[in-house]
Protein backbone atom coordinates (compact mmCIF):
# COMPACT_ATOMS: atom_id res chain seq x y z
CA UNK A 1 0.00 0.00 0.00
CA UNK A 2 1.23 3.77 -0.87
CA UNK A 3 0.01 6.91 -0.74
CA UNK A 4 -0.35 6.97 -4.71
CA UNK A 5 -3.96 7.40 -6.34
CA UNK A 6 -5.79 4.07 -6.32
CA UNK A 7 -4.95 1.68 -9.11
CA UNK A 8 -7.61 1.41 -11.78
CA UNK A 9 -6.39 -2.11 -12.34
CA UNK A 10 -8.39 -3.18 -8.88
CA UNK A 11 -11.38 -1.62 -9.98
CA UNK A 12 -14.15 -3.28 -12.14
CA UNK A 13 -13.66 -3.34 -16.28
CA UNK A 14 -15.66 -0.38 -16.68
CA UNK A 15 -14.49 1.79 -13.95
CA UNK A 16 -14.07 5.62 -15.47
CA UNK A 17 -11.90 7.98 -13.07
CA UNK A 18 -12.53 11.55 -13.58
CA UNK A 19 -11.67 14.23 -11.08
CA UNK A 20 -14.20 14.15 -8.84
CA UNK A 21 -16.42 11.09 -9.47
CA UNK A 22 -16.00 7.48 -10.91
CA UNK A 23 -18.34 6.03 -12.91
CA UNK A 24 -19.09 2.42 -12.81
CA UNK A 25 -20.92 1.10 -16.01
CA UNK A 26 -21.68 4.32 -17.27
CA UNK A 27 -22.89 5.45 -13.78
CA UNK A 28 -21.65 7.66 -11.20
CA UNK A 29 -21.11 6.18 -7.97
CA UNK A 30 -21.87 9.83 -6.07
CA UNK A 31 -25.49 9.57 -7.90
CA UNK A 32 -25.72 6.00 -6.28
CA UNK A 33 -24.50 6.68 -3.02
CA UNK A 34 -27.27 9.48 -3.29
CA UNK A 35 -29.86 7.77 -4.65
CA UNK A 36 -29.71 4.25 -2.81
CA UNK A 37 -27.37 5.30 0.52
CA UNK A 38 -24.43 3.82 2.17
CA UNK A 39 -23.37 1.08 2.68
CA UNK A 40 -24.18 0.02 -1.06
CA UNK A 41 -22.88 -2.92 -2.62
CA UNK A 42 -22.38 -2.02 -6.54
CA UNK A 43 -21.39 -4.66 -9.28
CA UNK A 44 -20.96 -4.32 -12.97
CA UNK A 45 -22.51 -6.62 -15.05
CA UNK A 46 -19.47 -6.25 -17.60
CA UNK A 47 -17.06 -7.42 -15.47
CA UNK A 48 -19.42 -10.21 -14.46
CA UNK A 49 -20.62 -11.25 -17.84
CA UNK A 50 -16.52 -11.18 -19.10
CA UNK A 51 -15.22 -13.26 -16.37
CA UNK A 52 -18.16 -15.93 -16.96
CA UNK A 53 -17.74 -16.06 -20.21
CA UNK A 54 -13.80 -16.01 -20.08
CA UNK A 55 -14.05 -18.91 -17.49
CA UNK A 56 -16.81 -20.86 -19.77
CA UNK A 57 -14.19 -20.62 -23.26
CA UNK A 58 -11.30 -21.88 -21.35
CA UNK A 59 -12.90 -24.81 -19.95
CA UNK A 60 -15.22 -25.83 -22.89
CA UNK A 61 -18.42 -24.83 -20.76
CA UNK A 62 -17.55 -26.77 -18.11
CA UNK A 63 -18.00 -23.82 -15.54
CA UNK A 64 -19.69 -23.92 -12.32
CA UNK A 65 -20.24 -20.85 -10.46
CA UNK A 66 -19.73 -21.74 -7.01
CA UNK A 67 -22.51 -19.55 -5.65
CA UNK A 68 -21.25 -19.16 -2.36
CA UNK A 69 -18.60 -16.32 -3.17
CA UNK A 70 -22.38 -14.01 -4.13
CA UNK A 71 -25.57 -15.32 -4.39
CA UNK A 72 -28.70 -13.63 -5.33
CA UNK A 73 -31.20 -14.61 -7.84
CA UNK A 74 -29.75 -11.54 -10.51
CA UNK A 75 -26.47 -13.22 -9.94
CA UNK A 76 -27.70 -16.47 -10.77
CA UNK A 77 -29.67 -16.02 -13.81
CA UNK A 78 -26.56 -13.75 -15.31
CA UNK A 79 -23.98 -17.19 -14.74
CA UNK A 80 -27.26 -18.94 -16.27
CA UNK A 81 -26.91 -16.55 -19.05
CA UNK A 82 -23.32 -16.97 -19.90
CA UNK A 83 -23.20 -20.52 -19.56
CA UNK A 84 -22.22 -21.47 -16.58
CA UNK A 85 -23.94 -24.29 -14.42
CA UNK A 86 -24.25 -23.14 -10.40
CA UNK A 87 -22.48 -25.26 -7.69
CA UNK A 88 -25.01 -24.90 -4.33
CA UNK A 89 -24.08 -26.33 -1.02
CA UNK A 90 -26.71 -25.98 0.98
CA UNK A 91 -30.49 -25.95 0.61
CA UNK A 92 -31.05 -22.50 1.50
CA UNK A 93 -28.03 -21.77 -2.12
CA UNK A 94 -30.07 -24.57 -3.90
CA UNK A 95 -33.82 -23.70 -3.05
CA UNK A 96 -33.02 -19.74 -4.21
CA UNK A 97 -31.19 -21.05 -7.52
CA UNK A 98 -33.83 -23.13 -8.26
CA UNK A 99 -36.52 -20.16 -7.58
CA UNK A 100 -34.38 -17.91 -9.48
CA UNK A 101 -35.07 -20.34 -12.60
CA UNK A 102 -32.02 -22.07 -13.85
CA UNK A 103 -32.66 -25.47 -14.25
CA UNK A 104 -32.00 -28.20 -11.95
CA UNK A 105 -29.84 -29.88 -14.82
CA UNK A 106 -27.50 -26.89 -14.25
CA UNK A 107 -26.97 -27.48 -10.73
CA UNK A 108 -23.96 -29.21 -8.62
CA UNK A 109 -24.75 -30.24 -5.24
CA UNK A 110 -21.61 -29.90 -2.82
CA UNK A 111 -20.98 -30.20 1.12
CA UNK A 112 -19.20 -32.29 3.80
CA UNK A 113 -22.70 -32.79 5.65
CA UNK A 114 -25.73 -32.50 3.01
CA UNK A 115 -28.75 -32.92 5.38
CA UNK A 116 -31.25 -35.72 4.25
CA UNK A 117 -33.74 -33.42 2.72
CA UNK A 118 -31.11 -31.08 0.60
CA UNK A 119 -29.99 -34.95 -0.55
CA UNK A 120 -33.76 -36.11 -1.07
CA UNK A 121 -34.47 -32.11 -3.19
CA UNK A 122 -31.28 -32.35 -4.88
CA UNK A 123 -32.29 -35.86 -6.54
CA UNK A 124 -36.39 -35.02 -6.83
CA UNK A 125 -35.19 -32.26 -9.47
CA UNK A 126 -32.75 -34.00 -10.81
CA UNK A 127 -29.45 -31.77 -10.55
CA UNK A 128 -26.41 -32.34 -12.93
CA UNK A 129 -24.29 -33.88 -10.40
CA UNK A 130 -23.93 -34.60 -6.46
CA UNK A 131 -20.01 -34.43 -5.22
CA UNK A 132 -20.18 -37.07 -2.60
CA UNK A 133 -18.26 -36.18 0.22
CA UNK A 134 -17.97 -39.08 2.36
CA UNK A 135 -19.28 -42.88 3.68
CA UNK A 136 -22.23 -41.52 5.67
CA UNK A 137 -23.61 -39.64 3.03
CA UNK A 138 -23.55 -42.09 0.65
CA UNK A 139 -25.31 -44.62 3.23
CA UNK A 140 -27.95 -41.77 2.88
CA UNK A 141 -28.21 -41.94 -0.97
CA UNK A 142 -28.33 -45.62 -0.84
CA UNK A 143 -31.64 -44.84 0.87
CA UNK A 144 -33.02 -42.00 -1.62
CA UNK A 145 -32.00 -43.21 -4.86
CA UNK A 146 -34.22 -45.19 -7.27
CA UNK A 147 -34.76 -45.71 -10.78
CA UNK A 148 -36.59 -42.60 -10.65
CA UNK A 149 -34.62 -40.93 -8.76
CA UNK A 150 -31.20 -41.90 -10.17
CA UNK A 151 -28.02 -40.43 -9.11
CA UNK A 152 -25.21 -38.68 -11.37
CA UNK A 153 -22.21 -37.84 -9.34
CA UNK A 154 -18.75 -37.14 -8.47
CA UNK A 155 -16.29 -37.73 -5.61
CA UNK A 156 -14.84 -35.48 -3.68
CA UNK A 157 -11.27 -36.19 -2.92
CA UNK A 158 -8.25 -34.80 -0.90
CA UNK A 159 -5.27 -35.10 -3.60
CA UNK A 160 -3.05 -34.43 0.01
CA UNK A 161 -2.04 -31.10 -1.62
CA UNK A 162 -1.62 -27.88 0.73
CA UNK A 163 -2.08 -25.03 -1.15
CA UNK A 164 -0.13 -21.96 -0.51
CA UNK A 165 -2.72 -19.73 1.46
CA UNK A 166 -4.48 -18.93 4.44
CA UNK A 167 -4.95 -21.77 7.13
CA UNK A 168 -8.95 -21.53 6.96
CA UNK A 169 -9.09 -21.39 3.17
CA UNK A 170 -7.16 -24.19 2.33
CA UNK A 171 -8.96 -27.66 2.01
CA UNK A 172 -6.30 -30.35 -0.33
CA UNK A 173 -4.42 -31.37 2.58
CA UNK A 174 -4.79 -34.43 4.40
CA UNK A 175 -6.14 -33.29 7.86
CA UNK A 176 -9.43 -31.80 6.65
CA UNK A 177 -13.60 -32.07 7.03
CA UNK A 178 -13.47 -32.51 3.07
CA UNK A 179 -13.47 -35.21 1.13
CA UNK A 180 -12.50 -38.85 0.42
CA UNK A 181 -8.26 -39.49 0.95
CA UNK A 182 -6.66 -40.86 -1.79
CA UNK A 183 -3.55 -41.81 0.62
CA UNK A 184 -5.48 -43.99 3.24
CA UNK A 185 -7.46 -45.78 0.15
CA UNK A 186 -11.04 -44.03 1.36
CA UNK A 187 -11.53 -42.75 -2.04
CA UNK A 188 -10.79 -45.94 -3.92
CA UNK A 189 -13.06 -47.63 -1.64
CA UNK A 190 -15.96 -44.66 -2.26
CA UNK A 191 -15.83 -45.73 -5.85
CA UNK A 192 -16.76 -49.10 -5.29
CA UNK A 193 -19.52 -48.55 -2.98
CA UNK A 194 -20.50 -46.20 -5.61
CA UNK A 195 -20.17 -48.96 -8.37
CA UNK A 196 -21.90 -51.73 -6.38
CA UNK A 197 -25.00 -49.29 -6.33
CA UNK A 198 -27.81 -49.08 -8.66
CA UNK A 199 -28.99 -46.24 -10.71
CA UNK A 200 -26.09 -44.52 -9.91
CA UNK A 201 -23.65 -42.98 -12.29
CA UNK A 202 -20.27 -42.04 -11.20
CA UNK A 203 -18.45 -39.62 -13.58
CA UNK A 204 -15.57 -38.82 -11.93
CA UNK A 205 -13.76 -37.36 -9.22
CA UNK A 206 -13.19 -33.59 -7.64
CA UNK A 207 -10.65 -31.91 -5.82
CA UNK A 208 -11.02 -28.50 -4.58
CA UNK A 209 -7.53 -27.32 -2.63
CA UNK A 210 -8.25 -24.07 -1.41
CA UNK A 211 -8.64 -20.53 -2.08
CA UNK A 212 -7.18 -17.33 -2.92
CA UNK A 213 -4.35 -19.22 -4.60
CA UNK A 214 -2.25 -16.95 -6.87
CA UNK A 215 -0.10 -19.85 -8.74
CA UNK A 216 -0.43 -22.71 -10.65
CA UNK A 217 1.77 -24.88 -8.77
CA UNK A 218 -0.65 -26.62 -6.01
CA UNK A 219 -3.35 -27.23 -9.30
CA UNK A 220 -0.41 -28.65 -11.06
CA UNK A 221 0.92 -30.45 -8.59
CA UNK A 222 -3.31 -31.53 -7.93
CA UNK A 223 -3.68 -32.53 -11.10
CA UNK A 224 -0.80 -34.93 -11.51
CA UNK A 225 -1.96 -36.65 -8.36
CA UNK A 226 -5.82 -37.37 -9.78
CA UNK A 227 -4.67 -38.59 -12.97
CA UNK A 228 -2.17 -41.12 -11.34
CA UNK A 229 -5.13 -41.72 -9.54
CA UNK A 230 -8.06 -42.10 -12.16
CA UNK A 231 -5.61 -43.87 -14.58
CA UNK A 232 -7.54 -47.42 -14.72
CA UNK A 233 -10.72 -45.97 -14.42
CA UNK A 234 -13.57 -44.61 -16.82
CA UNK A 235 -13.98 -41.87 -16.35
CA UNK A 236 -15.54 -38.76 -18.54
CA UNK A 237 -14.83 -35.66 -15.97
CA UNK A 238 -12.30 -34.45 -13.73
CA UNK A 239 -13.17 -31.27 -11.61
CA UNK A 240 -9.92 -29.10 -10.24
CA UNK A 241 -12.26 -26.89 -7.65
CA UNK A 242 -12.34 -23.26 -8.12
CA UNK A 243 -9.60 -21.36 -5.93
CA UNK A 244 -8.51 -19.16 -8.17
CA UNK A 245 -6.81 -15.85 -6.54
CA UNK A 246 -7.84 -12.04 -7.06
CA UNK A 247 -5.84 -9.12 -6.29
CA UNK A 248 -6.67 -7.16 -3.37
CA UNK A 249 -4.18 -4.58 -3.23
CA UNK A 250 -1.85 -2.73 -5.07
CA UNK A 251 1.39 -5.63 -5.32
CA UNK A 252 -0.74 -8.61 -5.76
CA UNK A 253 -0.82 -10.36 -8.85
CA UNK A 254 -2.68 -13.44 -9.99
CA UNK A 255 -3.03 -15.40 -13.07
CA UNK A 256 -6.32 -14.84 -15.29
CA UNK A 257 -9.06 -17.23 -15.95
CA UNK A 258 -7.65 -17.73 -18.58
CA UNK A 259 -4.00 -18.73 -17.78
CA UNK A 260 -5.36 -20.80 -15.21
CA UNK A 261 -7.34 -22.78 -17.47
CA UNK A 262 -4.35 -23.22 -19.66
CA UNK A 263 -2.23 -24.28 -17.27
CA UNK A 264 -4.68 -26.84 -15.27
CA UNK A 265 -5.32 -28.00 -18.90
CA UNK A 266 -1.80 -28.43 -19.78
CA UNK A 267 -0.70 -30.37 -16.63
CA UNK A 268 -3.06 -32.87 -16.90
CA UNK A 269 -2.42 -33.84 -19.81
CA UNK A 270 1.20 -33.95 -19.08
CA UNK A 271 0.23 -36.36 -16.46
CA UNK A 272 -1.58 -38.58 -18.77
CA UNK A 273 -4.77 -37.56 -18.85
CA UNK A 274 -6.67 -38.83 -21.65
CA UNK A 275 -7.94 -35.94 -23.61
CA UNK A 276 -11.24 -37.64 -23.68
CA UNK A 277 -12.09 -36.89 -20.41
CA UNK A 278 -13.63 -33.22 -19.50
CA UNK A 279 -11.76 -30.93 -17.40
CA UNK A 280 -14.21 -28.78 -15.58
CA UNK A 281 -14.40 -26.05 -12.76
CA UNK A 282 -15.99 -24.22 -10.00
CA UNK A 283 -14.09 -20.39 -9.66
CA UNK A 284 -16.41 -18.29 -7.57
CA UNK A 285 -14.10 -15.06 -6.34
CA UNK A 286 -12.03 -14.95 -10.00
CA UNK A 287 -15.73 -14.69 -11.42
CA UNK A 288 -17.16 -12.18 -8.60
CA UNK A 289 -14.70 -10.65 -6.54
CA UNK A 290 -12.64 -7.57 -9.37
CA UNK A 291 -16.76 -6.23 -10.26
CA UNK A 292 -17.86 -5.69 -6.78
CA UNK A 293 -16.79 -2.43 -4.44
CA UNK A 294 -18.48 -1.11 -1.14
CA UNK A 295 -19.49 2.37 -0.81
CA UNK A 296 -19.68 3.76 2.78
CA UNK A 297 -19.75 7.82 4.31
CA UNK A 298 -17.39 8.54 6.39
CA UNK A 299 -18.82 9.21 9.66
CA UNK A 300 -16.19 10.10 12.72
CA UNK A 301 -12.64 10.61 12.55
CA UNK A 302 -10.99 9.85 15.79
CA UNK A 303 -6.58 10.79 16.15
CA UNK A 304 -5.72 8.81 19.02
CA UNK A 305 -1.66 8.96 19.52
CA UNK A 306 -0.63 5.59 17.76
CA UNK A 307 -2.84 6.51 14.74
CA UNK A 308 -6.10 7.61 13.52
CA UNK A 309 -9.33 5.82 13.34
CA UNK A 310 -12.02 6.62 10.37
CA UNK A 311 -15.54 4.87 10.68
CA UNK A 312 -17.38 4.28 8.25
CA UNK A 313 -21.22 3.19 8.06
CA UNK A 314 -20.84 -0.39 7.54
CA UNK A 315 -17.90 -3.05 8.89
CA UNK A 316 -17.97 -6.58 9.76
CA UNK A 317 -21.11 -6.68 8.92
CA UNK A 318 -20.99 -6.41 5.20
CA UNK A 319 -17.21 -7.71 4.82
CA UNK A 320 -16.21 -10.16 7.26
CA UNK A 321 -12.83 -10.96 5.61
CA UNK A 322 -10.61 -9.01 7.38
CA UNK A 323 -11.60 -10.14 10.96
CA UNK A 324 -12.27 -13.78 9.63
CA UNK A 325 -8.60 -13.87 7.50
CA UNK A 326 -6.31 -11.09 8.03
CA UNK A 327 -7.68 -9.78 4.60
CA UNK A 328 -6.22 -6.69 2.95
CA UNK A 329 -7.59 -3.84 1.13
CA UNK A 330 -7.44 -0.68 0.01
CA UNK A 331 -9.70 2.34 -0.04
CA UNK A 332 -10.59 5.55 -1.86
CA UNK A 333 -12.24 8.58 -1.64
CA UNK A 334 -14.81 8.60 -4.85
CA UNK A 335 -15.01 12.49 -4.82
CA UNK A 336 -11.10 12.42 -5.95
CA UNK A 337 -10.28 8.88 -7.05
CA UNK A 338 -7.23 10.46 -9.05
CA UNK A 339 -5.74 11.95 -5.85
CA UNK A 340 -2.82 10.75 -4.20
CA UNK A 341 -3.40 9.20 -0.53
CA UNK A 342 -1.05 10.54 2.02
CA UNK A 343 -3.87 10.33 5.22
CA UNK A 344 -3.09 6.96 6.91
CA UNK A 345 -5.97 5.55 8.68
CA UNK A 346 -6.93 2.89 10.56
CA UNK A 347 -10.83 2.19 9.24
CA UNK A 348 -12.85 0.56 10.96
CA UNK A 349 -17.03 -0.31 11.41
CA UNK A 350 -19.24 0.71 13.59
CA UNK A 351 -19.94 -2.46 15.30
CA UNK A 352 -19.49 -2.84 19.19
CA UNK A 353 -16.16 -4.38 18.83
CA UNK A 354 -12.89 -3.42 18.74
CA UNK A 355 -11.65 -5.99 16.15
CA UNK A 356 -14.24 -4.25 13.98
CA UNK A 357 -11.33 -3.58 11.40
CA UNK A 358 -11.79 -2.77 7.78
CA UNK A 359 -8.62 -1.87 6.97
CA UNK A 360 -5.84 -2.13 9.15
CA UNK A 361 -3.93 1.15 7.54
CA UNK A 362 -6.00 2.54 4.58
CA UNK A 363 -4.59 5.61 2.64
CA UNK A 364 -6.75 8.04 1.78
CA UNK A 365 -6.48 12.02 0.50
CA UNK A 366 -5.81 14.62 3.08
CA UNK A 367 -9.39 15.99 2.78
CA UNK A 368 -11.07 12.87 3.04
CA UNK A 369 -12.95 13.12 6.59
CA UNK A 370 -16.45 13.17 7.99
CA UNK A 371 -18.90 13.29 5.23
CA UNK A 372 -16.56 11.96 2.29
CA UNK A 373 -18.19 8.67 0.31
CA UNK A 374 -15.37 6.38 0.33
CA UNK A 375 -15.23 3.19 -1.81
CA UNK A 376 -13.53 -0.16 -0.94
CA UNK A 377 -12.99 -2.00 -4.11
CA UNK A 378 -12.31 -5.96 -4.92
CA UNK A 379 -15.76 -6.60 -2.44
CA UNK A 380 -17.86 -8.91 -4.45
CA UNK A 381 -16.57 -12.19 -3.32
CA UNK A 382 -17.47 -13.71 0.35
CA UNK A 383 -18.87 -9.91 1.14
CA UNK A 384 -22.51 -10.04 0.79
CA UNK A 385 -22.27 -13.64 1.08
CA UNK A 386 -21.03 -13.63 4.42
CA UNK A 387 -22.76 -10.64 5.70
CA UNK A 388 -24.47 -10.08 9.24
CA UNK A 389 -26.96 -8.87 10.69
CA UNK A 390 -24.61 -8.28 13.63
CA UNK A 391 -25.54 -5.37 15.91
CA UNK A 392 -29.10 -5.70 14.49
CA UNK A 393 -27.54 -3.72 10.82
CA UNK A 394 -29.70 -4.11 8.35
CA UNK A 395 -27.69 -5.37 5.45
CA UNK A 396 -26.97 -3.29 2.14
CA UNK A 397 -28.43 -2.73 -0.59
CA UNK A 398 -27.09 -4.66 -3.87
CA UNK A 399 -26.97 -2.70 -7.29
CA UNK A 400 -26.10 -3.75 -10.62
CA UNK A 401 -25.13 -1.28 -13.33
CA UNK A 402 -24.51 -1.78 -16.98
CA UNK A 403 -24.62 0.77 -20.25
CA UNK A 404 -25.87 3.83 -18.05
CA UNK A 405 -28.25 2.56 -16.09
CA UNK A 406 -28.35 1.07 -12.71
CA UNK A 407 -31.60 -1.67 -10.67
CA UNK A 408 -31.62 -3.02 -7.55
CA UNK A 409 -30.80 -6.94 -7.59
CA UNK A 410 -31.29 -6.71 -3.59
CA UNK A 411 -32.88 -3.98 -1.38
CA UNK A 412 -31.68 -2.71 1.45
CA UNK A 413 -33.12 -4.22 4.57
CA UNK A 414 -35.19 -2.80 6.87
CA UNK A 415 -36.43 -2.71 10.29
CA UNK A 416 -39.28 -4.44 9.54
CA UNK A 417 -37.32 -7.30 7.69
CA UNK A 418 -34.76 -7.62 10.88
CA UNK A 419 -38.09 -8.16 13.02
CA UNK A 420 -40.07 -10.81 11.00
CA UNK A 421 -38.65 -13.89 12.78
CA UNK A 422 -40.49 -12.44 16.06
CA UNK A 423 -43.32 -14.71 17.01
C1 LIG B 1 -15.62 -22.40 -2.22
C2 LIG B 1 -15.57 -23.44 -3.26
C3 LIG B 1 -15.32 -23.08 -4.59
C4 LIG B 1 -15.01 -21.67 -5.00
O1 LIG B 1 -13.83 -21.20 -4.46
P1 LIG B 1 -13.24 -19.79 -4.94
O2 LIG B 1 -12.01 -19.65 -4.15
O3 LIG B 1 -14.25 -18.76 -4.63
O4 LIG B 1 -12.98 -19.90 -6.40
C5 LIG B 1 -15.35 -24.08 -5.54
N1 LIG B 1 -15.60 -25.36 -5.21
C6 LIG B 1 -15.85 -25.74 -3.95
C7 LIG B 1 -16.15 -27.16 -3.65
C8 LIG B 1 -15.82 -24.80 -2.93
O5 LIG B 1 -16.05 -25.17 -1.67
Amino acid sequence: MSAEPILASLLPDTAQLGEHDVQLGGVSLKELAATYGTPLFVYDETTLRARCGEAAAVFDDGVAFASKSFLCGAMARLARDEGLCIDVATGGELDLVLRSGVDPSRIILHGNNKLPSELERALEVGVHRVVVDNFDEIERLRELVSAARPLQCLIRVTPGVEAHTHEFVRTGQEDTKFGFSLAAGEARRAIVALRGMSHVSLHGVHAHIGSQIFDTAGFDETMKVLVDFIADDDFDELCIGGGLGVAYVEGESTLSLTQWGHAVRAAALAAGLDPRVRITAEPGRAIVAQAGITLYTVGAVKPVTQRTYMAVDGGMSDNPRPVLYGSGYEAFDIAQPLARRPQDVRLVGRHCESGDILIDEAWLPTSTGVGSLIATPVTGAYGYSMASNYNRVARPAVIFVANGSARVVLRRESFDDLARLEV
